[in-house]
């Protein structure tokens, strides 16, 4: 097995990947999904992209993978928003986990292993509730709500480095009711909502919200497991609680390494409903096609924030163009299929992603690639060289894959991007066939002048226009 490092947040360290089961070869991974209240934005995106990519490049490596990735279908966000919409709650909700199913295939994430829901689930969720009330370190009270005895647990904070001493000195809440401590979370709460409330032993209700990672990670992936993920913004308090849960009722640890995604911000700005900044999937769809999106994500660490600007989407978008042109130009020089893909290409790839899924030095690694690719095109073809080429084509779409890049028919999927990019150039295909024809009317007149200038005021608006053998060819001009 290849040693795979990564960032644990619970230790603050780059640690080996160990397997509980080294035998099995089987890594298990958790990350928290969405709560389904509304159309999934370019954010979600990129936490499913990252953690997609994350099980790709461990099956590649040779690991068997279980992903788990929840819907929270059971939600205050939920009940309100079908309130509003004069609906129930569970029928928003299947609504919703519909419409994401659509945006994960639009954007190529493939399903999880197992995709648990909070609603089905209700019965392991009330059985992990009751042995925490067992074991002391949770209590009912008379209106029917349970919560978490924070101060409990010893190491309570491990994970976010927020001790109960720190967060009661930041908060203002009062205890209401029969709540023992202002720090004490729900794990269950009373509620009557018809369609989303349970019969419980502390009576009609639903869970809260961390309570159910905890009981649907155990249920898939067992008590201990490798990897539990999800965005930076759900370190404290959901993924603090859930090891908190988790370790009480299980008598175990929980996940061994905690794997956290960076935030979006859009245009400088941080992404949010409120600032009306907020981009959906499928409104990201209709102006860039899937692959754009991808690459941006793949082109930053999944660990840092990005800051997505319509110029940067413009510049990837470019990019994945003269990718599949280079491909193409390959696969003409080459004249046939590599069966075996480049080894430097492929192990300098393994070196970078297997180094805290480093997917900028991987991209650093598929750009040499093409580079040479491109080089060896020049100059007198020989057999040596074909297979070279062939072998470093074979490299960048067996090493694309993984990351979900280029894996579309090379040839269509440039027409397509051409299609997608030319309005935001602000040119039309009537336009640059127009100037095609001037130039060749120019030249066979002999007025040079005019026919490079002709080109000239094209390539001003990016794009290049071109003479070749097979006669004037014309794409959108990539400056590498
Ligand atoms: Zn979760």
């Amino acid at each position: 097995m290849r040693l795979i490092l990564l960032s644990n947040s619970l230790t603050g360290k780059k640690e080996p990947l160990k397997l509980l089961d080294p035998a099995s070869n089987h890594v298990g991974i958790y990350a928290c999904g969405v709560t389904v209240y509304d159309d999934c934005h370019i954010g979600h995106a990129m936490q499913a992209i990252n953690f997609d990519i994350m099980r790709s490049y461990l099956k590649y490596s040779g690991y068997k993978v279980t992903y788990v990735r929840n819907y929270t279908d059971v939600d205050d966000k939920i009940i309100n928003r079908a309130k509003e919409r004069g609906i129930s709650p569970a029928k928003l909700a299947a609504d919703m986990i519909l419409n994401s199913e659509r945006d994960m295939r639009d954007i190529d994430v493939a399903p999880a292993d197992f995709e648990p829901k909070v609603s089905e689930n209700i019965q392991e969720i009330v059985a992990m509730i009751k042995t925490i009330i067992d074991k002391g370190f949770a209590y009912s009270t008379t209106d029917g709500d349970v919560y978490y005895r924070v101060r409990k647990k010893s190491d309570y904070g491990k994970l976010s480095n927020r001790k109960p001493d720190e967060l009661q000195s930041g908060t203002r809440d009062l205890v209401v009711g029969e709540k023992e401590d202002a720090l004490d979370f729900a794990l269950w709460k009373a509620d009557t909502t018809p369609d989303a409330s349970w019969q419980s032993p502390w009576g009609l209700g639903r869970p809260g919200w961390h309570i159910e990672c905890s009981a649907m990670a155990c249920k898939h992936l067992g008590k201990s497991f490798e990897i539990h993920g999800g965005g930076r913004d759900l370190i404290f308090p959901h993924h603090e609680n859930e090891i908190a849960q988790s370790e009480v009722a299980n008598s175990a640890p929980y996940a061994s390494i905690w794997i956290h995604s960076g935030l979006l911000n859009i245009e400088h700005q941080k992404m949010s409903k409120s600032l009306g900044n907020h981009i959906t999937i499928q409104q990201f769809l209709a102006s860039w096609p899937a692959e754009v999106l991808r690459l941006g994500i793949v082109m930053n660490h999944y660990a840092s924030n990005i800051d997505f600007t319509k110029g940067f989407f413009q510049t990837c978008h470019k990019r994945l163009l003269y990718c599949y042109e280079g491909l193409v130009a390959m696969d003409e020089y080459a004249e046939t299929t590599a069966s075996e893909p480049d080894k430097a290409t492929v192990e300098a790839f393994h070196a970078a992603m297997s180094d805290d899924f480093n997917s900028v030095a991987a991209l650093g690694a598929i750009n040499i690639a093409f580079k040479q690719g491109r080089e060896a095109l020049v100059g007198k073809k020989t057999a040596q060289k074909q297979a070279q080429v062939a072998g470093i084509a074979c490299a960048l779409r067996e090493t694309g894959r993984v990351l979900g890049l280029f894996k579309a028919p090379a040839i269509s999927q440039i027409e397509s991007l051409k299609a997608k990019l030319l309005p935001l150039l602000g040119v039309t295909v009537a336009e640059i066939n127009a100037a095609i024809q001037e130039r060749k009317d120019a030249r066979s007149s002999k007025d040079f002048a005019r026919g490079d200038a002709v080109r000239d005021a094209m390539a001003s608006r990016g794009i290049e226009i071109r003479d070749t053998p097979q006669g004037t060819v014309w794409s959108i001009k990539f400056n590498d």
